[in-house]
């Protein structure tokens, strides 16, 4: 499988820290620590785990994948979205898929997730509607991108859990395609999904991020269906 991986190397990434701001391509370009390889397929991290189709996927890891008892106490409570375990059980340190060793992100033309982390896309949810369900924040009109790529903090809220909504309550994933099947959410015909590319393009993907203003994008994605 080809997948795009961050090697970390003390002097570039000390390089593109210090000058990256006036050299952007320090973060991604030739010679940064970010590339495109020819991978090995990740190993299933036990029988439970799938390997997957085009689906919406909660990336978290809380103490339920990592096969802790007892749980925390947000786990417990329900808001595996707060879990205080980022680093114990039986998988790698790192919050979520793609930002530990073991179960890489999406950025690839494989991944692996547990079946409790898929949400299926309904029926009249097209693939580019699916894609706003990692952008969950559409229930709010926030662009959620932002507040990830500046690195804002933000109280009282945290990626993607039991939301209160109406008069039920249910998984923001869950939430959100509901709205995008009853076509309460934005018009798909408007979708915010502005910019697709090959995974073999992703400086140009980086650059439509980086520069949204002359790019026009709003929301950029791989598209792996037909050429990775
Ligand atoms: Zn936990």
């Amino acid at each position: 499988m080809k997948g795009l991986i961050f090697e970390l190397s003390i002097p570039k990434y000390v390089l593109a820290k210090g000058i990256g701001g006036m050299y952007p391509k320090l973060h991604y370009g030739r010679g940064s620590c970010l590339s495109l390889r020819e991978l090995a397929s990740p190993t299933l991290p036990g029988p439970d785990w799938v390997r997957l189709r085009p689906l919406a996927v909660n990336p978290l890891l809380p103490c339920r994948l990592r096969g802790i008892q007892p749980p925390c106490k947000p786990c417990a409570s329900g808001q595996e979205n707060g879990c205080e375990n980022t680093a114990e059980g039986c998988l790698a340190p790192g919050q979520m898929l793609g930002f530990q060793k073991d179960l890489p992100g999406g950025m690839s033309t494989e991944m692996v997730a547990h079946p409790s982390q898929l949400h299926p896309l309904p029926q009249g949810v097209g693939d580019k509607a699916g894609v706003l369900v990692g952008a969950a924040g559409l229930l709010e009109r926030v662009d959620w991108t932002t507040v990830w790529r500046n690195e804002l903090t933000l109280l009282g809220a945290y990626v993607y859990g039991p939301e209160r909504f109406r008069d039920g309550r249910k998984h923001t994933f869950d939430l959100v395609l509901e709205l995008l099947a009853r076509r309460e959410g934005p018009d798909p015909s408007m979708l915010v999904t502005t910019h697709t590319f090959p995974l073999a393009r992703y400086q140009e993907a980086i650059e439509a991020n980086l520069a949204r203003g002359r790019h026009q994008s709003v929301k950029t994605v791989f598209d792996l269906r037909e050429n990775p």
